[in-house]
């Protein structure tokens, strides 16, 4: 069945001259299908970059969004309009706007993991691989920064001596690992390097050997002398370590899973590709408010 699926959409995606990009936590199914697979920042360059006129987006709706904002010219089709990130709904144009009334000194760093809504009231997005360069790299002493507070943390530990408001959001995918799921791991897996993602509780971070975000767990993996690693994110990312490091073994924290990633299935992929549908759509005024702040994250970059 997979393997008609496969070829069909195959045929597909040169007929619609389409492209499919995937976040590094999408299943295994779609992994194997995706033209590029990346975390956030690398998929949005990748998505400024292509010739393709229809953009087949897997992940969900503030990644979508960012590319369509990056390529309004393009279509951008996310196979179902419902995979959507818990943690990006919890900041509102509303209570930001209130926030910045009450602290008119302060910069708005908005982390990717936001809605067109809300980068559109920001200075700044930036990712989890460039949060640190990004307020680093600002001459402003103030910064409200959403919706994370652990990536929020994360980041004020490396620019003491700035002033960060965290906004109070979590993804629950990350917030519920706890130090003894490291622990149990690391006590079967003695040799094993700790990599964890900023998006864990600071406690969390603290026990790891490295903090990185997905790509940069990649290419740690690839460059490390080591040869286990318990990985700290969600847990797909480890079938993409697996494939491109086989000599290498990777030991996942099993319940860590974003049900939201899992809504992309390869049978809606397909159904995107014969419909050129569901489509992002956003207002002229939000692509052209929140282009300039994703454009200013491009111009500062990674950082690991
Ligand atoms: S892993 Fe967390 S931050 Fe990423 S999409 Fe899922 S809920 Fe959102």
């Amino acid at each position: 069945m997979n393997k008609k699926i496969i070829s069909r959409i195959k045929e597909l995606k040169e007929k619609n001259n389409a492209i499919i990009l995937a976040h590094n936590y999408q299943l295994p199914e779609i992994q194997d299908i995706a033209d590029i697979l990346g975390d956030s920042l690398d998929l949005a360059k990748k998505a400024q970059d292509t010739d393709a006129e229809n953009i087949i987006f897997c992940g969900v709706g503030f990644m979508a969004e960012s590319a369509k904002i990056l390529n309004p010219k393009k279509n951008v089709i996310i196979p179902d309009i419902d995979a959507r990130c818990p943690m990006a709904a919890m900041v509102k144009p509303e209570d930001l706007l209130k926030v910045k009334k009450q602290h008119p000194d302060a910069k708005v760093v908005s982390y990717i993991n936001t809605t067109a809504e809300i980068k559109a009231i920001s200075d700044i997005c930036c990712t989890s691989s460039s949060g640190v360069n990004v307020v680093k790299n600002m001459p402003d002493k103030k910064i409200i920064f959403v919706p994370d507070q652990n990536l929020g943390a994360y980041i004020q530990r490396f620019v003491p001596e700035k002033e960060i408001i965290i906004w109070p959001g979590f993804c629950s995918t990350h917030h519920n690992i706890r130090k003894d799921d490291i622990f149990k791991l690391k006590k079967q897996h003695k040799d094993a390097e700790v990599l964890v993602h900023p998006e864990c509780r600071p406690e969390v971070i603290d026990i790891a050997d490295f903090a990185f975000s997905t790509n940069g767990m990649v290419n740690h993996a690839k460059k490390s002398d080591k040869n286990e690693f318990i990985i700290v994110t969600e847990k797909e990312l480890c079938y993409r370590l697996q494939n491109e490091n086989p000599d290498k073994k990777f030991y996942p924290i099993k319940h860590a899973i974003c049900p939201n990633m899992k809504k992309i299935t390869i049978e809606k992929v397909l159904n995107s590709l014969e419909t050129l549908e569901p489509k992002i759509a956003l207002s002229e005024k939000i692509m052209k408010d929140a282009k300039k702040p994703l454009e200013n994250m491009m111009n500062i970059g990674r950082g690991d």
